[in-house]
């Protein structure tokens, strides 16, 4: 097997190596997820038995049909039989997961797949048309199977399924993403991507290696080759020799060693080497992410990203979650942080994070009705996620945050409505912490530029940025062909942090940096040189952070990023933010 190499954008950390499992479009549609190999037949005689059914309704739809129907409906129904007993549709995908051990489902569609491809290269249209009726029968089948789906897949133990795997798709939504965190995967590879897609940050907070915008990954890469994905240096090597595979497998070895040695810093506390207590907080996606915080001996949670648990319900055909169900799963982080403070912010839908796949999308969706925005069109929604907040701030400390504010009449809405949310709770005799702080992200240009409209009418501030960098250099942070131009070192984009830091400690309010710059190691002293005290990011980070602030002196490190911030060359940016890893 030939050895290539492809290179695209890194952004989850580390080194895996394993058989690349494709992922196809359809078969995200659906769930998949690994059978063990004990329940194997189980599985075979579930699609058997889907198939049948399909068979038997279609029987019953033949001498159901009235005298007067037209002959086309009756040869239509043939045609739907005769695909289905084809071992093409009632074989192969047995035979898929006998083989890969994929759930029905995900065998039918990645089978359906393959014929659909091979069915695009006739050149006969009315053959080639034949595709539609092949879809119409899987589709039959899959909504069988959806009634005999496993409430939740089962996890698979992990010697079951050796050599582990690497998952190679042309793009993954973040909910899809986040659906991977129980499965044996070990790395993600996808044509598209940028490095702060929520994509990519729910890989980095997986804390599995991965790398994206590999343009032709899907199509060149073949089931059970084998990869190893640098997730460093956003390097995939696809069926390497056995001199390279030794090389990377002593480069794993090391990681691991390394990060071991890391887990000694979890008690010791985050204290520049001249004394100043720096505050180290975790971003979570769902309340379970509690733990590796506690894990990684994070203070808080600086950053709930509530809006994952409304992602991804559609295909489960669930609705976004209620009152109660948000307030439980609030609940659940705050009594997990035991007294240490959660940051929730509220509900950052639209742009690549849409409530729901199929949903209608904007022209230009990082533009449109996103987060807040569209919270103030949906008040009842808003509302009801309030009161949730509100409910959980009478077990422990709640902190409520905005994202995407960029005019006063929004912030004044907002509080408006937290301050409805507290008298309708209060009519019901329910509890909540009258004093909840509520605070704005900054990612917006416009937001850094006229802060002391936010500092007079919030409690805190977290400067969101990936957004930053996104909405000042005008780039998508989704789309891989403009990746080299997201820069978090442009002068713009420095300036405007170093602006909301300043602006926050003047008014006396607590001000944090909670996208992807937090959790970079080499941007580390550069933060504590313009004056942050508070970083928020991925626990899997956290300690490698906390190691630079351990070896960082704030008096050296000041005037260094003064001049870095009056800079506007970026290659003496970079060089100098370089240095400061050495002074
Ligand atoms: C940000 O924009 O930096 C941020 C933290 O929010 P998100 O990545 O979820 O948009
Ligand atoms: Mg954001």
């Amino acid at each position: 097997m030939a050895s290539f190499t492809l290179h695209g954008i890194p952004v989850s950390r580390g080194i895996s190596i394993g058989r690349a499992h494709l992922l196809t479009p359809a078969a995200l549609d659906v769930k998949h997820y690994l059978v063990p190999e004990e329940q194997v037949e189980a599985e075979v005689k579930r699609l058997q038995d889907a198939i049948a059914e399909v068979h038997r309704n279609l029987q019953e739809l033949w001498t159901e049909l009235p005298k007067e129907a037209p002959t086309e409906l009756g040869a239509f129904i043939d045609v739907h039989v005769l695909i289905l007993s084809d071992p093409m549709i009632s074989e192969a995908p047995l035979d898929i997961i006998r083989s890969r051990h994929y759930n029905a489902e995900w065998a039918l569609v990645t089978q359906i797949d393959e014929l659909s491809a091979q069915f695009d290269e006739i050149e006969d249209e009315y053959l080639r048309e034949r595709k539609q009726d092949i879809q119409q029968v899987a589709e039959r089948v899959l909504k069988v199977l959806m009634g005999t789906a496993l409430s939740a897949p089962p996890v698979p133990e992990e010697d079951h399924f050796q050599p582990q795997m690497i998952v190679v798709a042309h793009d993954i939504s973040p909910a899809d993403m986040l659906a991977f965190r129980d499965r044996s995967f070990v790395g993600f590879v996808t044509d598209v991507g940028g490095q702060n897609s929520h994509t990519a940050i729910v890989a980095r907070s997986l804390d599995i290696p991965a790398a994206v915008g590999m343009s032709q990954a899907s199509r060149l890469i073949e089931q059970d080759d084998w990869v190893i994905v640098d997730g460093d240096a956003g390097v995939v090597i696809c069926n390497p020799s056995a001199l390279v595979m030794e090389q990377y497998r002593a480069r794993q070895a090391n990681l691991m060693k390394a990060r071991k040695r890391l887990l000694k810093l979890k008690k010791t506390p985050a204290v520049t080497k001249d004394g100043t207590p720096i505050t180290l907080l975790a971003n979570i996606e769902l309340p379970d992410d509690c733990g590796p915080a506690l894990e990684a001996g994070a203070v808080g949670v600086g950053l709930f990203r509530s809006e994952f648990l409304f992602m991804g319900r559609g295909a489960q055909g669930l609705k976004v979650p209620g009152e109660d169900e948000q307030f439980e799963q609030y609940r659940k982080a705050v009594l997990a942080m035991k007294g240490r403070p959660v940051t929730i912010r509220t509900l950052d839908v639209g742009a690549d994070k849409p409530l729901d796949q199929t949903e209608h999308t904007a022209l230009n969706p990082a533009l449109g009705l996103r987060a807040i925005r569209y919270c103030l069109a949906e008040p009842q929604l808003f509302l009801t996620q309030l009161r949730a907040i509100l409910r959980a701030s009478a077990f422990g400390k709640v902190r409520i945050l905005i994202p995407m504010l960029a005019h006063a009449f929004e912030i004044d809405q907002t509080l408006g409505m937290i301050e409805q949310a507290k008298a309708q709770l209060r009519e019901q005799n329910i509890k909540y912490d009258a004093a909840v702080e509520v605070g704005a992200m900054i990612e917006i240009p416009a937001a850094a530029l006229a802060l002391p409209m936010f500092v007079k009418r919030l409690d805190f501030l977290s400067i969101g940025t990936n957004d930053l960098i996104q909405y000042t250099l005008a780039i998508d942070r989704v789309d891989y062909e403009v990746a080299h131009l997201y820069n978090p070192l442009h002068p713009a984009v420095l300036n405007l942090i170093a602006m909301t830091i300043e602006a926050g400690h003047k008014a006396g309010i607590d001000v944090a940096v909670c996208g992807e710059m937090a959790g970079d190691v080499k941007l580390t002293r550069l933060l504590l040189g313009m004056g942050l005290r508070e970083f928020s990011m991925h626990p899997a980070q956290l300690l490698a952070v906390k190691q630079e602030i351990l070896s960082s002196d704030l008096a050296r490190l000041v005037p260094r990023t003064r001049r870095i911030l009056r800079a506007m060359e970026p290659a003496a940016i970079a060089e100098a933010v370089e240095q400061l890893q050495s002074v």
